[in-house]
């Protein structure tokens, strides 16, 4: 039997399917703009092979002007242009991808720069345009066609004049509806910053046509407009440029021009990753909190790129919560983006970056700790917190990245200690890391339990914030030694008690201390006598797991 071609609505498919492939129109311009990129590239890439052809940067770029009163926005580039058959083919066909054939004809495998793969990009033109025009000269041909569509009613070519080899995309702006306007795809500021969002890592210049003002000439107080072509791209990303050649103060600026944050970071961390996976990262260690960390508002997230394409401003899946406030960036071309370019297909290689940064991550801390203490315990001010909540959460399985990067308030020098400073000064005797709970450190000090620590010489950390409790008990052990709170029933300290002397003690007062617990009688198990008390008259103490402190905290918190 003769196999029958599936017929299509295609007006109503392409309409389906650019309404529901791209989040937001604005995108259109970086569909454009990407494409225009990629015939460059093209070029380029063809005279990496054929001695004919030379490839003079100055003479490639891409430039966007809009026309209000027309209202057409126009996308130029310089080009590998397009043949009639390349527009029947690349334009004609939906999901045909002339650079994807490129790339595979080309075996373009390694630092391939070429965007396009899924041939649907151009059509998010129609999200925006009533009419598109494309006119074209290919590479080595004499003639120019144009090709004009209105939307999958179909397109016509013909021949058309055209001088210089490239491409010309005219967008016929749509008219604003009662709900939707769209003049803003003819205004210049939002253009630009639709270039810089998105296209601002594009290898060849992006031009405009920019209005300044200036002051005219033969007066001293009146302006004048004036228009002059500016870049609008950075065009190299600072994260493919070599770390040596780079200074504190790049790194800080970008910092401030992508508004990761309005303080100047502790550290950056720059990786460049060659392996399995490829990958370039810029992060950020900040400084100060952003004033919504610990609220529910904060999203945590890098910004991820493929291939310098901007692809989500908050990619989530590469930081754990406990590195939430670190900032920055991550570009790979090894990426296997969905359709619209905004998500992945599968999120294999974002695991691979994601499992490699945490661990570069937690690197820089760590010496950051070591070698720079003072920055540390700055940060450590910040988000502490956050580390602590990270050793608790998932039921401590964090703990081992997070335990060496803790710090308490510690008796000793009245300042933050680390645990394994803790324990590296412990005195051979001493059986337990000791801690106390408070509100403060003053009110700490004046716990009745805290004395008889004092008195053997121990040290104690200050556990002031309320996690700190449930953090350590995620820990359980450091080095092999156990956390005991000083209000614990038993300490470990040989108070060269006399067993004897305080039984008889005891019993000797057995009437007042029944008395006692009787009067206390839903607010204490037990009363006794004890000997660890020196300037104090009486302190309380628990047995189980659950400390008072802790106790207070459960009760406080909302069913
Ligand atoms: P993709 O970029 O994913 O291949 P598009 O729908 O964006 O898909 O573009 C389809 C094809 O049209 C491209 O692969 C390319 O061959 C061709 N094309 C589009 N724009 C241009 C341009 N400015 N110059 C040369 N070829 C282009
Ligand atoms: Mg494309």
């Amino acid at each position: 039997m003769a196999k029958k071609q599936f017929k299509a609505e295609s007006k109503r498919l392409l309409e389906m399917m650019i309404n529901s492939i791209y989040s937001q129109r604005e995108v259109f311009l970086r569909e454009l703009i990407s494409n225009a990129s990629d015939a460059i590239d093209k070029i380029y890439y063809k005279a990496l092979t054929d001695d004919a052809l030379s490839f003079d940067q100055d003479s490639y770029y891409i430039k966007v002007s809009a026309d209000k009163e027309n209202r057409t926005l126009t996308i130029t580039d310089t080009g590998i242009g397009m043949t009639k058959e390349d527009l029947e083919n690349n334009l004609g066909i939906i999901a045909k991808s002339g650079s994807l054939a490129f790339k595979n004809e080309n075996e373009l495998k390694d630092g391939h720069d070429i965007i396009g793969q899924f041939g649907v990009g151009f059509y998010a033109a129609f999200m925006v345009a009533d009419v598109v025009t494309v006119t074209s000269k290919a590479l080595g041909s004499d003639e120019a066609y144009k090709w004009e569509s209105q939307g999958a009613d179909g397109y016509t070519i013909v021949p058309q004049e055209k001088a210089s080899v490239g491409t010309e995309i005219m967008l016929k702006i749509k008219e604003n509806t009662e709900d939707e306007s769209y003049d803003e795809f003819l205004e210049e500021y939002r253009l630009k910053a639709i270039i810089k969002k998105y296209s601002d890592f594009i290898r060849y210049p992006i031009k405009m046509d920019v209005t300044g003002q200036r002051p005219k000439e033969d007066s001293e107080n009146e302006l004048e407009d004036y228009q002059e072509e500016q870049t609008i791209n950075s065009m190299v990303p600072i994260w493919r440029k070599n770390k040596n050649e780079l200074t504190a103060e790049d790194y800080e600026k970008f910092y401030t021009e992508k508004h990761y944050g309005f303080d100047k970071p502790i550290k950056h961390i720059h990786i460049s990753v060659d392996g399995t996976i490829r990958y370039n990262a810029i992060l950020y260690i900040p400084e100060k909190m952003p004033y919504d960390y610990y609220s529910k508002e904060y999203e945590k997230g890098l910004e991820l790129y493929s291939n310098g394409v901007l692809i989500m401003n908050k990619c989530a899946d590469l930081l754990p919560d406990y590195f939430s406030f670190v900032k920055g960036m991550v570009d790979s071309e090894d990426l296997s983006l969905n359709i619209s370019r905004e998500m992945l297909q599968h999120d294999r290689q974002l695991k691979l970056i994601a499992k490699n940064i945490n661990k570069k991550i937690k690197n820089e801390l760590q010496s950051l700790l070591k070698n720079e203490r003072e920055k540390y315990e700055e940060f450590y001010k910040s988000f502490g917190r956050q580390l602590k909540y990270g050793v608790y959460s998932d039921f401590g399985s964090n703990k081992d990245v997070l335990q060496d990067l803790l710090m308490f308030s510690s008796s000793k020098e009245k300042k933050l200690v680390t645990l394994d400073e803790y324990v590296s000064r412990m005195p051979e005797d001493q059986k337990y890391i000791y801690y106390a709970s408070g509100e403060s450190i003053e009110r700490i000090e004046k716990l009745p339990q805290t004395e008889i620590v004092t008195e053997k010489g121990y040290e104690m950390l200050y556990f002031t914030e309320d996690i700190d409790e449930f953090a350590i008990k995620m820990i359980m052990t450091y080095k092999e030694k156990e956390f005991k709170s000083v209000s614990s029933g038993d300490l470990g300290i040989d108070v060269d008690e006399n067993q004897n002397d305080t039984k008889a003690e005891q019993s000797e007062n057995k009437e007042l201390f029944d008395y006692m617990k009787n009067i206390l009688s839903d607010k204490v198990k037990d009363v006794r006598v004890s000997k660890r008390l020196k300037t104090h008259p009486v302190c309380l103490s628990t047995d189980g797991e659950v400390t008072i402190e802790m106790e207070k905290i459960l009760s406080a918190m909302p069913d």
